[in-house]
């Protein structure tokens, strides 16, 4: 098998590949060179309404079949990702830019989290619980939510679908998706993979196109009893607004401005690592990537050395070369945006260490930079980056540390490296975050229920408590017995 064998340039509505009715399509483009690799169709209303509808018809089977056949198919649709691992990962690579190693982590880590899904289904249960009188029982029981429409974003093109689609098809969902127009294949290709693994007609439907007349069939449509959604918190307001009209459950993932703080007693190479995953993992384009770095004062200067001699050994280039450990950005808008950033910091007195240019292989590719003297006046301090820049900022006690760090809407991800174990906690009652990573850069893991707090999001991905978004709670009554 080549990628291209799971290049779908249709739509799958009700177990069929279809293009849109107009017969109008979208180019896609290849963020390394801008080159047109496919198209897909430019689906809007009708096509969602009518995905609905066929996610409609496949819920009340899909949702009655034995919860073994269920878990089954969830194995099968693991093996069918590990099975061609390498072939989406390059697809994923082709559409995004990310480097292959980091495709290839991603389609493995979509696995897990169908695997994950595939053990938690089972651990589904209920309660019964004590009542207030005698003669009376209560049950408490959990059942499918019905269908679920979900809209991805294009840093993550594969997995953030994988942490959506894996526990609602464990439930006995119905799914209608849309990935991002940007980067479409590796979400058309859930459906394919569905279609491989043996699930039913309907199941699992994946348009493209609009993505405001899509998402608007989604709200409209009272079948669809929850949405999901990874992006930016601009977009996920909108979302909310809309939901509210058909009260639709919602689970929102939405933007971060994490924090790293580096304390005088921490492991400073440790540190190093850390940050370097944290920021520069997929050109810094993921919504836990480290967006301002805090350094305690005494071992600052030493912190960005080592950075700085870190980030110019990095290989900028083609993702699916060898070695490479950045990719180009998105589009162009990125770029711009990134280039913005720069300009205000140094502005405001901000010294670039390294980087702060694009990048000589020109198009979208920029520099790994790093910018010193970074205070809370600087744009990057309350907006979410998603580029390659490490602004460093220097404190000297623990309180402004926290102080800071705590400075924004947003609560997603935040890390800290110490020694101080009495710290560790401490940090841990402080930080207004949904996650936390203490001496680690990369806390992403199946087991753990990922998500965010205040402007970050509403809802967990992963862990037991990712089952919970697709699950309807009823108590049952019983009297008189
Ligand atoms: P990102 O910055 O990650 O692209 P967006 O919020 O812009 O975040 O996009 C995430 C997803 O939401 C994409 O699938 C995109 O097409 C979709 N999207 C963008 N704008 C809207 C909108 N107004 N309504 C619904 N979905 C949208």
């Amino acid at each position: 098998m080549a990628f291209q064998d799971w290049m779908k340039q249709a739509n799958l509505i009700g177990g069929e590949w279809v293009g849109a009715d107009s017969g109008e399509t979208i180019d896609v483009t290849n963020p390394v060179d801008g080159s047109v690799i496919g198209t897909i169709p430019k689906g809007g209303k009708a096509e969602t309404e009518r995905a609905i509808s066929a996610a409609t018809e496949a819920f009340p089977g899909f949702r009655d079949m034995s919860l073994m056949d269920r878990c089954n198919l969830l194995w099968r649709l693991h093996d069918a990702l590990m099975d061609n691992q390498k072939e989406l990962a390059e697809l994923l690579t082709v559409e995004m830019g990310k480097p292959m190693a980091e495709s290839m982590g991603e389609i493995a880590i979509g696995a897990q989290y169908v695997r994950w899904f595939a053990e938690e289904a089972r651990r589904a249960k209920g309660e019964i619980v004590p009542a207030g009188v005698n003669g009376r029982r209560i049950l408490v029981t959990k059942h499918a939510i019905g269908v679920v429409g979900m809209i991805t974003p294009w840093n993550f093109p594969s997995s953030m679908l994988a942490r959506k689609v894996a526990p609602a098809l464990a439930m006995g969902c119905t799914v209608v998706a849309k990935p991002a127009t940007a980067t479409p294949y590796s979400g058309l290709a859930w459906g394919a993979l569905c279609e491989e693994a043996g699930y039913p007609k309907g199941v699992m439907n994946v348009v493209t196109g609009s993505a405001k007349d899509i998402s608007k069939a989604m709200m409209e449509s009272f079948a669809v009893r929850k949405i999901t959604f990874t992006g930016s918190t601009e977009v996920g307001k909108e979302l909310m607004r809309g939901a509210a009209d058909t009260v639709k459950k919602v689970s929102m993932e939405l933007g971060g401005n994490a924090p790293f703080v580096v304390f005088d007693d921490a492991d400073i190479d440790k540190a190093i690592d850390g940050a370097m995953v944290s920021k520069f993992r997929n050109a810094g384009q993921t919504c836990v990537c480290a967006n301002r770095i805090y350094v305690q004062a005494g071992i600052h200067d030493a912190f960005v050395a080592k950075l700085k001699a870190r980030t110019e050994a990095m290989k900028v280039g083609d993702g699916r070369e060898d070695g490479v450990e950045q990719g180009p950005m998105i589009d162009m808008d990125a770029v711009e945006k990134v280039e913005d950033f720069v300009a205000d910091a140094k502005a405001k007195g901000g010294e670039i260490v390294t980087g702060g240019d694009r990048h000589e292989k020109g198009g979208t590719f920029f520099q790994p930079t790093i910018i010193t003297g970074a205070t809370q006046d600087m744009k990057f301090a309350h907006e979410e980056i998603f580029g390659p820049i490490a602004p460093v900022f220097k404190f000297e006690t623990e309180e402004e540390a926290i102080r800071l760090a705590n400075d924004t809407v947003y609560g997603l991800a935040c890390y800290a490296y110490t020694s101080d174990l009495g710290r560790a906690f401490r940090l841990n009652e402080g930080l207004q975050y949904g996650m936390i990573g203490i001496n680690s850069g990369l806390i992403t893991t199946v087991e753990a229920p990922f998500g965010g707090v205040k402007e970050s999001g509403l809802g967990k991905e992963g862990g037991s408590q990712g089952l919970e978004d697709y699950v309807e709670t009823k108590y049952v009554c019983i009297d008189g017995i």
